[in-house]
């Protein structure tokens, strides 16, 4: 629908709508992140969601501790290549549709240990990343922004067709089993 046209019915009292920005509305209101961090990134995340930065405004302060229950998985902290396997698992028992954040250097890269033998460089390696979060930790406006980001993506995103919410599973990084 024309924009100038929503906002001259907005102006008089009506709300025009479609079932896609309704569904789009509902979901971006009410994330759910998965409740798991890795390293010192996550205590900045677990910061993001206290009084001072109050992630609850956005509808994302229920952290689930079950993946069946989360449709966000914020990768926060250095990923070892023993855990690798496990964050891949997790990520491929959260329903469709979800998302995930990378949250901080070594989510992005292996950050300061990349030279390590034992530290991936970088989850996207292995699972679908639909926001980057850079720093050393990201401070939690950085992690507030990127949030409001993936926002943004689900408001364009469509409920059938090439624009539809989907990360197809992924494969476990078996070399690390
Ligand atoms: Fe820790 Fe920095 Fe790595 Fe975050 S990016 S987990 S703060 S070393």
């Amino acid at each position: 629908m024309d924009q100038a046209l929503k906002h001259e019915l907005r102006s008089q009292g009506v709300i025009a709508t479609t079932l896609e920005e309704l569904y789009n509305w509902g979901r971006r209101s009410s994330i759910w992140p998965l409740n798991f961090g890795l390293a010192c990134c996550a205590i900045e995340m677990i910061a993001t969601t206290m009084a001072r930065y109050d992630l609850a405004r956005f509808g994302a302060e229920v952290f689930r501790p079950s993946p069946r229950q989360a449709d966000l998985m914020i990768v926060a902290g250095t990923i070892t290549k023993k855990m690798a396997p496990q964050v891949v698992r997790l990520y491929n028992q959260m329903p469709e549709p979800k998302y995930v954040i990378s949250m901080g250097a070594c989510a992005i890269s292996g950050g300061p240990f990349k030279q390590g033998y034992n530290v991936l460089k970088g989850i996207d390696r292995y699972i679908p990343v639909d926001i980057y979060i850079p720093g050393c930790p990201p401070r939690p406006e950085a992690l507030l922004e990127g949030f409001m980001a993936l926002q943004r993506k689900i408001d364009e995103q469509a409920l059938t067709g090439a624009g539809r919410a989907r990360h197809l599973n992924a494969d476990l990084p078996s070399e690390f089993v």
